[in-house]
C-alpha cells in the first residue's frame, strides 16, 4: 500500500497544478504553472505536467494508481464532462477523464474544484474521521459539497452541494447564475466587496474585513450582514441533513471573531435545536485542498476499477460527535 500513489490535477483560474499524493493524504509532490489563456493550450500542458509527476513517482518506485482532475468551473459529472470555465475560453464539453486516461492508461475522474476539496476535507482535513460531512467554501463565490462515507454525494443531476445558489431574497442583488438573491450575492467575498461599494468603500473584500477588525463600525456591519445570511443558511442545510460536521474553507473563514460570531449566532438561532451542538470549523488543509483533493479523485476512480476503497482514514461512528474535540476558531 505505501508504493500507492495517485496523480491530482487542480485546474483553477489563473494557475494549474499537477501533485502526487499518497493514499493518507501526503501531498508526494506538486508543481505548479500558470494557466494559459484558453482550454486548447492549457491541458497539453496538463498532460505534460501529469507525465513528469508519473515519472517521478515511477522513479522512486511507487506506482500510481489514478488520476483525478478538480475543474474550476460546472462539470457534468454523470458524463465526466467540463460543462464551462466563467473564466477562460474553450472548455464546453470536453471529456477530460477520458482525455487523460487513454493518453495515460491509468483511471482517470472529474470533478468541479468544489467537490475536490469537500473531499480532501472530509478525508484529510478537518472533516477526517466524520461520516458526514458539508464542506463550504466561502470565497470569490460560495461553493460546496456534501460528503457522506467517505465519498461525494452527488445527486440525481449532479448538481448536489451548490449551497451558494440558493436563494434567501428572490428581489435581492443578481447573481453571476442569472438568479437574484443567491448566498453567494449575499456573502462570498465579492459580495461583500460590492456591499462596501454601495456604502461608498472602494476597499477589498479582505481589506472590508481586516477594517471590521480594526473596529470600523460600517465594515463590521457589512461582515456581520454576510456572516449572517450566511449562518442562516448553513442552518438550513444542516436541519436538513444532519451532517456530522461543516467545514468551512476558503479565503473569507480566515477572519476572526468579527465574521465567525455572527456566523455562530445566525447559525444558531435558525438550526433545529437538536443540532445546536454541530461544530462548525474552519478548514484545515488551505491552499492544500484543491492539489490534495484532485488526487483524492484519483484515488476514487482507482477505486472504482478496484472495487474496494483505497481510504485508509479511520472512520468513526455518525454518533461520534461528542468525540471530536476541535477548537472552534
Ligand atoms: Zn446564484
Amino acid at each position: 500500500m505505501s508504493d500507492l500513489a495517485f496523480i491530482g490535477l487542480d485546474i483553477g483560474n489563473t494557475r494549474l497544478t499537477a501533485s502526487a499524493a499518497s493514499g493518507d493524504g501526503q501531498l508526494l509532490l506538486s508543481e505548479e504553472r500558470a494557466a494559459p489563456g484558453d482550454a486548447d493550450s492549457a491541458i497539453p500542458v496538463l498532460l505534460e505536467m501529469a507525465e513528469t509527476a508519473l515519472e517521478s513517482v515511477r522513479a522512486t518506485g511507487g506506482r500510481v494508481a489514478g488520476l483525478g482532475l478538480g475543474f474550476g468551473g460546472p462539470v457534468d459529472y454523470a458524463r465526466q464532462r467540463t460543462r464551462q470555465s466563467f473564466h477562460s475560453p474553450g472548455w464546453s464539453d470536453i471529456p477530460l477523464a477520458e482525455v487523460f486516461a487513454s493518453r495515460l492508461d491509468i483511471p482517470a475522474l472529474l470533478d468541479n474544484d468544489a467537490n475536490a476539496g469537500g473531499l480532501a476535507e472530509a478525508l484529510f482535513g478537518a472533516g477526517r474521521g466524520c461520516r458526514t460531512v458539508l464542506y463550504v467554501n466561502v470565497g470569490t463565490g460560495i461553493g460546496g459539497a456534501i460528503v457522506i462515507d467517505g465519498a461525494v454525494h452527488h445527486g440525481a443531476t449532479t448538481s448536489a452541494g451548490e449551497i451558494g445558489h440558493m436563494v434567501l431574497d428572490p428581489h435581492g442583488p443578481p447573481c453571476n447564475c442569472g438568479k437574484r438573491g443567491c448566498l453567494e450575492a449575499l456573502a462570498s467575498g465579492s459580495a461583500i466587496e460590492r456591499m462596501a461599494r454601495e456604502a461608498g468603500l472602494a476597499l477589498s473584500g479582505r481589506e472590508v474585513t481586516a477594517a471590521a477588525e480594526s473596529g470600523n463600525a460600517t465594515c463590521r456591519d457589512l461582515v456581520a450582514r454576510a456572516a449572517h445570511a450566511l449562518g442562516l443558511t448553513i442552518a438550513n442545510a444542516v436541519s436538513l441533513l444532519d451532517p456530522d460536521i461543516v467545514v468551512l474553507g476558503g479565503g473569507v473563514p480566515e477572519a476572526g471573531d468579527v465574521w465567525w460570531q455572527p456566523l455562530r449566532e445566525s447559525f444558531g438561532t435558525y438550526v433545529v435545536p437538536q443540532a445546536q451542538t454541530t461544530p462548525l470549523v474552519r478548514a484545515e488543509l488551505g491552499y492544500r485542498a484543491g492539489v490534495l483533493g484532485a488526487a483524492a479523485l484519483g484515488m476514487k476512480a482507482a477505486e472504482s476499477v478496484q472495487g474496494a476503497p483505497y481510504t485508509v482514514t479511520d472512520r468513526r461512528p455518525s454518533s461520534g460527535r461528542g468525540a471530536i474535540h476541535r477548537a472552534h476558531v
